[in-house]
């Protein structure tokens, strides 16, 4: 007998007994990830076509290249499914995906998955599988079984999901990753944030940016053990969660300029200033013709001064942080066109639109951002208007966003002292 019934885009589940997951507010996620796998899935299909074709014209006798042509398949992995309802709507919205695995370790859940699949009709591409989410990653990391995509859902930290994942996605394929312990990310418990992600968190302003920052270099970092990369498409947060989305590629050589994407955190316990410091560096290297042979090297930076050159404070030391870019801005831009075109398919389209115009402004070349009630709150002033501020932070010569992670970010390259500046005229 039903407990409940939800219908959430175009599937309709139903649940029999509380025991399994199902969360309504994680709708948005839900729609994010449908009109992500949607353009992802697009691209990944003509890449597959483009180097089958490749490969044919290089054969002398091309009558055996054909069906590779003619049939990519575009598998995915639901690693924690719950209810089945995600991987419903995947096989009911995406186009192009030739098969989806719903896992989950709970029997209820499977039998709730099996039921699901049956009443929406998607037994044709759907199929369920009852096991640990690792071990079912670690009999796909062979090359020729790993996943187009792979997404990861859990309760609280994916980290332990991740070295299998790593190894289980196509090269040119896609992770897709939740997670949920926002109290560990955002600095509330930074010992537990190294054990967990490899990286020290901070109680600060920007500590939802630094959040998805944190995940994204352990992610890499995962990679990295298998010589593979991430190269992240979208990294959102939202309500209580944040959720990337990576494209994961093969290569030792570009793993070497991991470093040159990471940094550590220096925040002032005075004012709060947030200082980065690079972990590595890359440059052309003059020996190599090739430009494109790069060097890696290690910054001679000096270190961050033990005070702080506005408040004569000292300093907490947080990350390693990714702190190259969190989003492909033309992707973005398709995934929100297809939003804008299709407003019939997503029940959180309005939402969408808003968060991913926000992502689209992003300044990418600047990691984390300030907050303007707390540059104020610091020094005890009144708050000046938003407007004002980016007003003088443009006059004084520097781009400025905001950061779809909270609405009272200011994203700037503008070095500390001009802000103060500005604080000061106030
Ligand atoms: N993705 C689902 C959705 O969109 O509704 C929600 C997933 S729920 C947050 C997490 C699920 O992971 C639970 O159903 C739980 O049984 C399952 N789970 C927990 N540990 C697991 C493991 N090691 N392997 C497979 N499934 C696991």
């Amino acid at each position: 007998k039903a407990l409940k019934t939800i219908k959430e885009g175009k599937a309709e589940i139903c649940l029999k007994t509380e025991k399994v997951f199902y969360n309504p507010v994680q709708e948005f996620n839900r729609d994010l990830s449908i009109a992500v796998l949607s353009i992802f899935t697009d691209d990944y299909k003509a890449e597959k076509l483009t180097r089958a074709e490749k490969k044919i014209s290089n054969r002398q006798n091309n009558t055996e290249g054909t069906n590779e042509v003619n049939e990519v398949p575009v598998t995915i992995l639901e690693a924690l499914s719950a209810t089945g309802l995600r991987s419903i709507r995947y096989a009911k919205e995406v186009p192009n995906i030739t098969k989806i695995v719903a896992n989950d370790l709970s029997e209820q859940a499977v039998q709730t998955i099996r039921e699901n699949i049956v009443s929406n009709n998607v037994q044709s591409i759907v199929e369920t599988s009852h096991d640990d989410a690792c071990m079912l990653m670690y009999k796909h990391k062979h090359p020729m079984k790993r996943f187009a995509a792979i997404d990861l859902d859990p309760y609280g930290c994916p980290s332990m999901f991740l070295d299998s994942a790593v190894q289980s996605v196509q090269d040119g394929g896609l992770l897709l990753v939740t997670a949920t312990d926002m109290a560990v990310l955002a600095g509330n418990s930074p010992e537990t944030c190294y054990c967990k992600y490899g990286a020290v968190s901070l109680k600060t302003k920007c500590c939802h940016e630094m959040a998805l920052r944190i995940l994204l270099q352990c992610i890499e970092q995962h990679a990295n053990r298998y010589s593979r990369y991430i190269v992240p498409l979208l990294s959102i947060s939202a309500d209580f969660y944040i959720r990337v989305f990576v494209k994961i590629y093969s290569g030792a050589f570009h793993c070497k300029k991991t470093t040159s994407k990471l940094s550590m955190v220096y925040q002032c316990v005075g004012c709060d200033n947030i200082t980065l410091q690079p972990l590595g560096g890359f440059k052309p290297n003059p020996t190599e013709k090739n430009p494109e042979q790069m060097k890696a090297y290690l910054p001679t930076v000096p270190p961050v001064s033990e005070f702080c050159v506005h408040c004569n404070q000292r300093h907490h030391l947080g990350g390693p942080i990714w702190s190259a870019p969190i989003h492909d801005e033309v992707f973005v831009s398709r995934v929100l066109s297809h939003v804008q075109d299709n407003p019939q398919l997503f029940g959180t389209g309005k939402r969408i639109e808003g968060v991913l115009s926000m992502v689209r402004e992003e300044l990418q070349e600047v990691p984390l951002y300030y907050t303007l009630d707390k540059l104020f709150g610091r020094v005890h002033l009144e708050t000046m208007p938003m407007l004002v501020m980016r007003s003088a932070i443009l006059n004084a010569g520097y781009k400025v966003s905001y950061s779809h992670a909270s609405k009272l970010s200011i994203k700037t390259a503008a070095p500390a002292q001009v802000i103060w500046d500005i604080i000061r005229t106030w």
